[in-house]
């Protein structure tokens, strides 16, 4: 049978994995590595490139790079890179088609089908943004797996026999999210999720930043781009060295205009410039609690989730708040692909596993637009009258009774929104119609209007009028931000005119955006000696002098090593 990949669609970074030999294994990609950066640029031939090459040309080619788009998912914004405009889905179709190539070489076989993980609290939009995505890379998109819900069965909580409640701690690159899930006779149940979507390993990175500013009497704003830029990369590099080897500290150097600037960095001060962060992580795990109305002591375990969680005063921090330590033996920017790859082997019935029920929840407030009484006879419009409330058990079906506010009127007009805000002016409007009602004195006569939602996301709206009045019903599927069966026809021919650039070519095409980069950041004579090699390898390689250009290629990633201060994946 053939394979079904488990995606982790990431706004950082991207992996897949599969289930394989009654386990999840993790693919690598062209270049060996199994986390590819969701970065896309056009080179100079105009020809695609996806991960780290990328990545690399964020820096020396920002207006032929895009990166983060997973964030506009589900809207209408596009990205212009080089000439092209391309909508989020489509970017992160050359993402996804990145990895089922680096899946077809691991697994050498053709792969069609994936399962693809996304985050708890996306909208129906977002949801339908990501399986355009697949479509747009020529996956077949079997299921979408909540990335929590991805996690929890990564960690094989679904094998236990008893109930278990847990909480999932995701801190990515640029967002934190933060699941209460309970497992119940094969039910995988989503009771809760939250977050900030503005908040994430790159806001402690920044936070070092500050502090070398800080110190060093620098203005953040007025150093020059590519002083900024060294300066970002070296507090990141700090930052990863307090996780790998907290104890022996960190230093971020800057030269800026022959003058040295330091920064000699421990544990604690590092901690202590990121308190602010590590405050804002409380606020979502209590909400979180509250509305899955699950007690701390009632949770049998906290596994994190995110690059960012590798963090030691993360996980101090969790530790202190829950008073235990969290699970953490799995790498936790690799769970939600291992566990997309779990769901891949129950979707495939993949004898190893047994059966498996999963539920989800509403992630948004659903309801409509509502006069409210504020004195006899006087009314305010425009509020929001929830009817189906944020983290409610989907399928759901829930009835709300209105009515006319005048005497003699005919009309009531059913607006619906989605969100949590008390005026609906705030929330997000999903569409809108009229009923007619009978002809009654003010509050004599309106409508029952009922909300039902699906499994799939689907919200369909009905409203009877009463007494004994007329009946309408509204389903509402058509989102802003969704695309078309013929645009996604009509953007998959123009997608596949795109020319991607060769995987057998990618180590020296990375090895070459790297040596850029490197060199747009070094000065004086690193940058001749630099300038030579490079020129010397690119020789090499049009000339295809295959065994010389494997030394040259070792050589010239040996002298990058030296003058690079950019972290390794
Ligand atoms: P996303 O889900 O948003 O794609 P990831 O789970 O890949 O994100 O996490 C990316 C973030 O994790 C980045 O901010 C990165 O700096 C951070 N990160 C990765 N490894 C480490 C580490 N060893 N120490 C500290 N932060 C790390
Ligand atoms: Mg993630």
């Amino acid at each position: 049978m053939p394979s079904i990949i488990g995606i982790d669609l990431g706004t950082t970074h991207s992996l897949a994995a599969v289930w394989r030999d009654n386990q999840a294994a993790l693919i690598p990609n062209a270049l060996g590595e199994t986390l590819t950066p969701s970065c896309v640029s056009i080179d100079d031939d105009a020809s695609i490139l996806v991960g780290r090459p990328a990545h690399d040309r964020l820096h020396t080619h920002p207006t032929r790079t895009a990166a983060n788009f997973k964030r506009y998912m589900g809207t209408n914004r596009s990205v212009t890179i080089g000439t092209d405009k391309l909508r989020p889905e489509e970017l992160s179709s050359l993402v996804l088609k990145s990895l089922k190539a680096d899946a077809e070489a691991f697994l050498d076989e053709t792969v069609s089908e994936a399962v693809i993980a996304v985050p708890a609290y996306f909208s129906d939009a977002q949801r339908k943004a990501t399986r355009t995505a697949g479509e747009l890379a020529g996956l077949k998109v079997l299921r979408l797996v909540n990335e929590p819900t991805a996690a929890s069965l990564a960690y094989g909580v679904h094998q236990r026999d008893s109930e278990r409640k847990f909480l999932i701690f995701d801190l990515g690159g640029g967002t934190f999210d933060v699941s209460v899930l309970d497992f119940f006779e094969g039910v995988m149940e989503v009771r809760a999720s939250t977050g900030d979507n503005f908040l994430g390993g790159e806001d402690f990175t920044e936070a070092l930043v500050e502090l070398f500013c800080q110190r060093n009497e620098l203005k953040a704003n007025s150093l020059t781009p590519i002083a900024a830029q060294r300066l970002h990369q070296q507090a990141e590099r700090a930052k990863r060295q307090l996780t790998q080897h907290g104890a022996q500290g960190a230093t971020l150097e800057l030269r800026i205009d022959d003058k040295e600037y330091a920064l000699e960095l421990d544990a604690a001060t590092a901690e202590h410039a990121c308190e602010h962060l590590l405050q804002r992580l409380r606020k979502p795990v209590e909400r979180a609690l509250r509305d899955s109305k699950i007690a701390v002591a009632a949770l049998d375990e906290i596994i994190l989730v995110g690059g960012a969680s590798r963090m030691p005063m993360v996980r101090k921090l969790v530790s202190k708040m829950f008073g235990r330590l969290p699970s953490g033996h799995l790498n936790p920017d690799e769970v939600v692909a291992l566990g997309a790859a779990v769901q891949a082997g129950l979707v495939a019935r993949d004898a190893g596993l047994d059966e498996l029920v999963l539920t989800d929840v509403a992630p948004y407030s659903l309801g409509i637009d509502t006069a409210m009484q504020v004195a006899q006879n006087q009314f305010a419009a425009g509020h929001f009258l929830p009817i189906i409330e944020r983290n409610t058990i989907v399928p759901v079906s829930r009835v709300q009774r209105i009515f006319t506010v005048c005497d003699s009127q005919s009309v009531l007009s059913i607006k619906v929104f989605q969100g949590e805000a008390r005026l609906t002016a705030d929330n997000v409007p999903l569409g809108e119609f009229t009923l007619d009602v009978p002809i009654k004195p003010a509050g004599q006569a309106g409508a029952d209007v009922r909300f039902t939602y699906d499994i799939n996301g689907v919200l369909e709206v009905e409203a009877a009028a009463f007494p004994g009045g007329v009946k309408r019903a509204m389903v509402i599927e058509e989102n802003p931000g969704v695309m078309t069966p013929e645009e996604i026809r009509e953007r998959l021919a123009a997608l596949g005119a795109l020319k991607i650039h060769p995987r057998d070519r990618l180590e020296n095409r990375t090895l070459l955006t790297r040596a850029d980069r490197v060199y747009e950041e070094t000065l004086g004579d690193h940058r001749q000696y630099l300038a030579a090699h490079i020129a010397r390898f690119q020789a090499l390689i049009e000339r295809q002098e295959t065994g010389d250009i494997a030394r040259a290629r070792g050589e010239l990633a040996a002298l990058l090593d030296r003058f690079d201060v950019h972290v390794t994946y």
